[in-house]
């Protein structure tokens, strides 16, 4: 301590330590989790938010690489699935950690409250049918996981139908997995404080009216039955294959610094290459040094 004083700086941490600082194993507690942590955070708020910008730099440089394999016959992909109560940033997340990436790439696709079509087919269909294609990175705003989370709080379904749906749900994961897809699942965890906070924020503001919904307060009396809905998701769908990662969700800028790094852990360890031309290089040298 004494003679360190104020002189060291900790080293930041890398993305697969953030990662693993925030991965949720089967037998973990979601009510342990601290919706305020920062503890992965390299420095204060600003010296946090520099360092994000930093890897979704990075980010950008291999979500290019990544589609370039897809264009070049690779067939692996990401998708970055995003669940958490309402308010808890999930719109956000996507605009500051996605956005600097190349847009022809990436795809964001919402999942609501389902249509009389989709009502009429199995609960994975509507998912199935937006999984990447090669190349990509997608972004579920909501997913697979609506099917055990509001419909079991609501009970949309028997109870006899949503709890065979852990099951269903890991197998179907396994299968999009070893087509090569990068499955990355977070939750931004934030507090009922944070939720209350948030709301009123929105009223406060005339540009952000049409973010609030009435119904989100409906929603908020189911908080703790949402929160043991989400616990066993959890428990029962944190698989080796795809983990689930909780993502303290309070403070905005921690948020983005952790999903910034469960990306870009997860892209540089599929460390996509650009695809060698198909050409004859030095001959289309000659060629183009030719032109007029
Ligand atoms: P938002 O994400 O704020 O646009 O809200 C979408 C709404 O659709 C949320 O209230 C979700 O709970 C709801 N929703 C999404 N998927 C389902 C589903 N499978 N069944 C019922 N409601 C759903
Ligand atoms: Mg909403």
């Amino acid at each position: 301590m004494g003679d360190n004083h104020g002189s060291r700086k900790a080293a930041a941490p890398t993305p697969a330590q953030v990662a693993d600082a925030v991965a949720f194993r089967p037998g973990d507690l979601l009510a342990d989790r601290d919706t305020r942590d920062t503890s992965t955070a390299p420095g204060d708020r600003e010296a946090t938010e520099a360092a994000t910008s930093a890897l979704v730099e990075e980010l950008a440089q291999l979500q290019e690489a990544l589609y370039a394999e897809g264009v070049g016959g690779g067939h692996r992909s990401v998708l970055l699935l995003l669940q958490g109560m309402d308010t808890s940033g999930k719109d956000g997340t996507v605009r500051r950690v996605v956005g600097a990436m190349n847009p022809a790439g990436v795809r964001i696709v919402s999942f609501k409250k389902p249509t009389p079509e989709e009502l009429q087919h199995d609960f994975l269909w509507r998912i199935d049918k937006q999984l990447p294609q090669a190349g990509e990175v997608v972004v579920f705003n909501r997913s697979q996981y609506e099917d055990v989370l509001v419909v079991r709080v609501h009970n949309l379904v028997p109870e006899a139908e949503w709890s065979t749906r852990y099951d269903t749900i890991n197998e179907f994961e396994r299968r999009v997995v070893d087509t090569g897809v990068h499955l990355v699942k977070v939750m931004l965890h934030i507090s009922k404080a944070e939720q209350k906070q948030r709301l009123a924020e929105r009223l406060e503001d005339p540009t952000k009216h049409w973010k609030y919904n009435v119904g989100d307060l409906k929603e908020r009396a189911f908080w703790d039955d949402y929160q043991a809905a989400y616990q066993d998701a959890l428990t029962r769908c944190s698989t080796t294959s795809a983990p689930w990662y909780v993502v303290p969700g309070d403070r905005k800028w921690y948020r983005d610094w952790v999903v910034a790094n469960l990306l870009v852990d997860a892209l540089r360890d599929m460390a996509p290459r650009y695809p060698a031309a198909d050409f004859d290089v030095a001959e289309q040298r000659r060629a183009v040094a030719a032109l007029e």
